[in-house]
């Protein structure tokens, strides 16, 4: 096996702010929902619109949120940077870009073929 050159202890750190910063984040959108449904029960409908575009918000940071901590239990079990899929190395290059990655390029591309062959048959 091929030594991956990232340096797992700045991505622990890199992921662990990362990770407080998105539940600080999704903290200040539930309590903006909350406030929301508090002030205005009189001014007639509430946004939905505008709520539904905040609960979509928190979802995909809730999302984020599980990357994160995949990619801290891996860093625990001293398999960060290898694919999920195939076990190679995945590029140090692209784990500085995106650090919850945890399948190479080639797996991803392909896993994004696959899901968009579903989604045209369906
Ligand atoms: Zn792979």
């Amino acid at each position: 096996m091929a030594h991956v050159r990232v340096n797992v202890q700045e991505i622990r750190e890199r992921l662990q702010r990362e990770r407080e910063e998105t539940l600080t984040n999704i903290a200040r959108l539930q309590e903006g929902m909350t406030y929301d449904l508090e002030t205005s029960p009189e001014e007639g409908d509430p946004d939905i619109w505008e709520r539904e575009k905040i609960a979509s918000l928190i979802r995909s940071l809730e999302n984020k949120l599980s990357e994160i901590d995949r990619a801290l239990r891996m860093t625990e079990r001293g398999d960060y940077g290898l694919c999920e899929r195939c076990g190679q190395p995945i590029d140090p290059a692209r784990l500085k870009v995106m650090p919850t990655a945890t399948l190479c390029l080639k797996c991803k591309q392909e896993l994004e073929r696959q899901a968009a062959a579903r989604a045209s048959r369906e």
